[in-house]
């Protein structure tokens, strides 16, 4: 086997690229507007009831009608996934994993019908896309290797005359909810965890991003999944959700979206329901509000380059978008100037259009919570970029820089998840980590400075799950960068890292005496 590397991103300046990617899109566009089963032990079941998911650059074009789970279809998958459990947990690792290796070896032949899938149905401009396939290819590579490592298990000592085994265990059912931001990488690198470790899985993706799972679990099925192993039921959170949540047959629910959702599970899935024979495992990884660091011995260009990529980059809508930058004082005017300036360079629009840097918000709910963001914004700080938008045709929100702004200001705490960056002064580099702290979250952070005692002293002292250092705050690679935070940020699982599977597990020793 060859070692693990992550996926290379594709380069769009190179010719050949670009027209892979632009015949990607064309297998999409031949496949727009279809209706979509639920997949049930491997059986295709059609509801009257659909969620229709829509391109949010264009909300008059459908990308497909998903059929709709309901409590009893819920039930129903809970059944097969059951049924299917007692089967998969025997099946050896090593076949588990061939799947995983099978199905990215399928995914990296269309990667481009995938990236171009996401352009049009979650608003991914093409580098963007592009970096989701090459997450969701990362994580069923690097996944497979892990569960290989641990199929016998850890090294236990024994005694002479005795012979103590430590092995892992599969868990169960297990209810993977995904969120739409990582439409494909999330979703497909939670199911794959899940899968690999012997546990079966009933899907629920995000409502607004429910084909590209489809397409996943098809790859799967051809990647030589058996049946009722993850069983694909999209349908309103409310209702699903927590009926999975609650189910006593649940065994563990691997959750990642936003804090509000995260917190609910957490406490519906404490409570024990008649038949429950255990406690439910909870993997959780929720939101953030990401800093930038800017000391004034750092190169004060990456600084600006860093920021604008760090908030605007899909929109900032990423979990580790970084949303706010604390700038040490001597440095503050500069590096605001330089951000206003590249800000007002960047391009929206369609992310069809290759020269798009940024595309739309995900949906109507989405542009909406943000124009009231930036509205509490204005009465906060100063507005020195954006600050407006455009929801006639698709969801498109300006980027938008607040300058001068309060640490305890509402749009330096909360999660905005959009294109907004508030920025602001500190005295000095210790104040502005005291800031960087001062949120209920702990998902990612990046300090810029040369300062080496001051590296140090952010390496103890900023309290965050992913810390960078000279770089930008987004972009964690499987294998590489582990992602997951502390705080409300969830349970600190983090994914694509070596310890991820375990959790997904049981251990269990066996000890013999001779
Ligand atoms: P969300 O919480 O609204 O939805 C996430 C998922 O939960 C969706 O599938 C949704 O349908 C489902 N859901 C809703 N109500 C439910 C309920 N009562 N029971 C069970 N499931 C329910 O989040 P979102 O808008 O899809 O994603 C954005 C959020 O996700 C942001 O807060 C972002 O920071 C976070 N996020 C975190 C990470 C991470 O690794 N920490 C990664 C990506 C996104």
């Amino acid at each position: 086997m060859i070692p693990y590397k992550h996926e290379p991103f594709t380069d769009f300046s190179i010719d050949k690229n670009r027209n892979d990617y632009l015949e990607g899109l064309k297998t999409v566009e031949a496949y727009l507007g279809q209706d979509y089963p639920l997949i049930i032990g491997g059986e295709r079941v059609t509801t009257e009831d659909k969620i229709v998911s829509f391109n949010p650059s264009n909300k008059e074009e459908t990308i497909g009608r998903v059929s709709k789970s309901n409590k009893d279809l819920a039930e129903k998958a809970m059944q097969s996934a059951d049924e299917a459990f007692k089967t998969w947990k025997k099946v050896k690792p090593e076949v588990r994993a061939d799947v995983l290796f099978k199905a990215a070896a399928i995914i990296r032949r269309r990667k481009h019908e995938f990236s171009a899938l996401l352009t049009k149905e979650a608003g991914k401009p093409w580098n963007e896309a592009d970096a989701d396939t090459a997450e969701a290819i990362d994580f069923l590579e690097y996944y497979g290797r892990q569960m290989l490592r641990l199929k016998d298990g850890m090294h236990v000592e024994s005694r002479p005359g005795e012979d103590n085994r430590y092995s892992y265990i599969p868990l169960g059912v297990g209810v993977v909810i995904s969120p739409w931001n990582f439409a494909f990488a999330i979703m497909a690198g939670t199911t794959a965890a899940a899968m690999v470790a012997g546990n079966t899985v009933l899907l629920k993706p995000a409502s607004t991003t429910p084909i590209v799972a489809y397409k996943f679990i098809e790859v799967l099925e051809e990647a030589g999944m058996p049946k009722g192993v993850v069983n694909y039921i999209p349908g309103p959170g409310a209702e699903v959700g927590d009926y999975l949540v609650d189910h006593p047959n649940t065994r563990f629910i691997s959750f990642t979206g936003s804090k509000e959702v995260g917190l609910r599970i957490a406490e519906r899935s404490s409570k024990v329901n008649e038949g429950q024979i255990w406690m439910k495992r909870l993997i959780a990884e929720m939101g953030g509000k990401n800093t930038m660091v800017i000391d004034k011995d750092g190169d004060l260009e990456l600084a600006a380059q860093s920021i604008v990529k760090s908030a605007f980059g899909f929109s900032g809508q990423k979990c580790s978008a970084g949303s706010r930058a604390v700038i040490v004082e001597d440095a503050y005017d500069q590096v605001l100037e330089r951000v206003i300036e590249l800000t007002n360079e960047l391009t929206i629009g369609d992310p069809v259009d290759q020269n798009n840097y940024m595309g739309p918000v995900i949906d109507g709910n989405s542009y909406k919570k943000i124009m009231d963001y930036i509205e509490i914004g204005k009465g906060e700080g100063r507005l020195v970029a954006g600050g407006d938008g455009d929801d006639s045709k698709g969801f498109f929100v300006n980027p938008t820089v607040f300058a001068d702004l309060d640490p305890k200001a509402r749009i330096m705490q909360e999660e905005i998840f959009g294109p907004v960056v508030g920025l602001m002064k500190a005295k000095d580099f210790k104040e502005a980590i005291d800031i960087a702290n001062n949120t209920e979250y702990g998902l990612t952070g990046a300090v810029i400075t040369n300062n080496r005692e001051h590296l140090e002293y952010a390496r103890e002292e900023f309290h965050v799950g992913n810390l960078y250092f000279n770089r930008g705050c987004t972009g964690a690679i499987v294998g590489y960068q582990s992602f997951g935070g502390f705080n409300m940020s969830g349970t600190d699982s983090k994914a694509g890292g070596p310890d991820y599977i375990p959790l997904h597990m049981q251990a269990k020793i066996t000890s013999e005496m001779f």
